[in-house]
């Protein structure tokens, strides 16, 4: 039996009566549990088990290959996203996409699991900005997988990233160009000092974050995280596409 804190990031059906639900949890990571008899109405599992939901739960580990048990689930904590604004919901789905989709199963990123709930909590609050939530969020998943791209000097001639704008993101590489090591490729891709001077302050753990930010410099941001992360997944995440609309 295994006890600990967790946070709903995909539900999929498993059979009439059970779904297998993954958690992101605290102190195992990503765990995929068996949740019997989750679809029944009068279920075991009264609270519900909805996504992004943040629960205490109680589960039998298998050994490796075969899918744990889920054996109890106390709500804490619901992110009904409310709001008017769609972004905070879909912000939150893409939180999970990205969890789910770059974690493996059983590494436990304790500071992550953190950074998950904040920006959730972040989200959620109408005062926050809903794109500083998920930038901040994205930092820290690359900070946490190991990741994160340098934002301190050129990769070509590793002038430092204090001067010199605009910059370009060179997502294979995983950093920064100066204007003078830039192809025209980049032309239209351009990052100004700004906006990489908030991604180096905003990469550290427990950051002041801004209470507003420039609509450029937010976009600027936006490419480049989004661009990262969608390389270490190998794919551009599927809920990135309503959020780009909503961006807009
Ligand atoms: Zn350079």
């Amino acid at each position: 039996m295994e006890k600990t804190e967790a946070i709903i990031i995909r539900q999929v059906d498993f059979s009439e009566t059970s779904r297998v639900v993954t958690f992101y949890t605290h102190e195992f990571g990503k765990v995929p549990l068996l949740a019997k008899g989750a679809k029944r109405l009068k279920g075991p599992f009264e609270s519900g088990l909805d996504l992004l939901s943040v629960c205490d739960i109680v589960f039998i580990r298998k050994s490796s290959g075969s899918l744990g048990i889920l054996t109890e689930s106390r709500l804490k904590k619901r992110f009904q996203n409310t709001h008017q604004e769609l972004i905070r919901l879909y912000g939150g789905y893409y939180l999970a996409e990205l969890l789910d989709g770059l974690n493996e199963e059983f590494d436990p990123h304790p500071g992550l699991y953190k950074a998950a709930l904040q920006a959730l909590v972040r989200l959620d609050d109408e005062a926050s900005l809903p794109r500083l939530a998920i930038i901040l969020f994205e930092l820290a998943l690359l900070r946490e997988i190991g990741h994160l791209p340098n934002f301190e000097t050129c990769l070509k001639c590793e002038r430092s990233t204090q001067e010199g704008a605009p910059f370009a993101y060179w997502v294979s590489q995983g950093g920064l160009l100066c204007r003078r090591c830039q192809t025209r490729d980049y032309e239209n891709n351009r990052i100004g000092l700004e906006a990489v001077r908030w991604l180096r302050q905003l990469s550290e753990p427990e950051a002041i974050e801004p209470e507003r930010l420039d609509e450029k410099v937010l976009r600027e941001m936006n490419n480049v995280t989004t661009s990262a992360v969608s390389y270490d997944l190998g794919r551009r995440p599927k809920t990135l596409r309503y959020l780009q609309t909503l961006s807009r």
